[in-house]
């Protein structure tokens, strides 16, 4: 049994052949944010017949299952990426569409601190900071 197959039970779903080549190109991808039409034109170069509609189902499953996150970095545009792995902010750059992956263990504190400031917890958070590259 394929490592897909496996996770696709662990995560409650039933194996299809769109489920397994989707969540294989999520893996392999070297871009680790894509949208789903990204996802549909990589099933159509692999030479898939699978529609988009389906690849936005199967997208959708995924994040109700756990198995991938989606982000909204832009009006309108959501992008998935596979949930595991430690937690992460994203840094968008608006003049090339770049996704920088950081951490910052400041931010992190500071966030509980304000939190904790007005009486809560908290139980999960996205941060996007939209950049331009620095004029010289
Ligand atoms: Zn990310």
């Amino acid at each position: 049994m394929t490592s897909e197959n496996q996770e696709l039970k662990k995560a409650g779903l039933k194996v299809t052949l769109p489920r397994v080549k989707i969540l294989q190109i999520l893996e392999n991808a070297g871009e680790r944010h894509m949208s789903a039409d990204d996802v549909y034109r990589t099933l159509l170069d692999q030479g898939e017949d699978v529609g988009l509609a389906t690849v936005y189902r199967v997208l959708t499953q995924f994040e109700t299952a756990g198995l991938v996150q989606r982000h909204h970095f832009e009006a309108g545009t959501a992008v998935f990426e596979l949930a595991k792995g430690d937690h992460h902010d994203h840094m968008i750059c608006l003049d090339s569409g770049k996704v920088i992956e950081f951490v910052d263990p400041v931010i992190e504190k500071r966030q509980h601190e304000i939190a904790e400031e007005y009486g809560y917890e908290i139980e999960d958070h996205s941060l996007i900071i939209y950049v331009r590259p620095k004029k010289k």
